[in-house]
């Protein structure tokens, strides 16, 4: 799996531009830190461990936890708590995140200028 070092990226924030999925149970305990940002989207889903997922962010807008500077607020309080998505992508199950090449800067497909 190629690594990627995100402290090189010049546009930290792309990649939560859609927010990102959570189990039901870690959600709660987000919640329990208090920060600004909200939960959206409760659908059951299997693969996650509580059968439940919610996502971080409302429609089409950002996740509701990052800062006005791009940062993770979650991760700026706890680490442990960051959403296990977001510490992956942008590889998720062990592979690129098929979202890899619309919202990480160092996968997306480079695209050459028209002269
Ligand atoms: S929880 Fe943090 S890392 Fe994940 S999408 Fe939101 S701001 Fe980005």
């Amino acid at each position: 799996m190629k690594s990627i070092d995100c402290a090189k990226c010049k546009q930290m924030d792309s990649c939560c531009d859609s927010g990102a999925w959570v189990d039901l149970e870690e959600a709660k305990k987000i919640l329990s830190l208090g920060l600004k940002g909200d939960f959206y989207h409760l659908e059951t889903d299997k693969d996650f461990p509580s059968g439940y997922k919610v996502g971080t962010s409302y429609e089409d807008n950002s996740c509701s936890f990052i800062t006005p500077e791009g940062l993770c607020s979650i991760h700026k309080i706890d680490y442990n708590l960051k959403p296990s998505y977001c510490k992956e992508f942008p590889h998720e199950n062990g592979k690129l995140s098929p979202l890899a090449k619309s919202l990480c800067i160092a996968v997306k497909p480079k695209t050459k200028k028209i002269k």
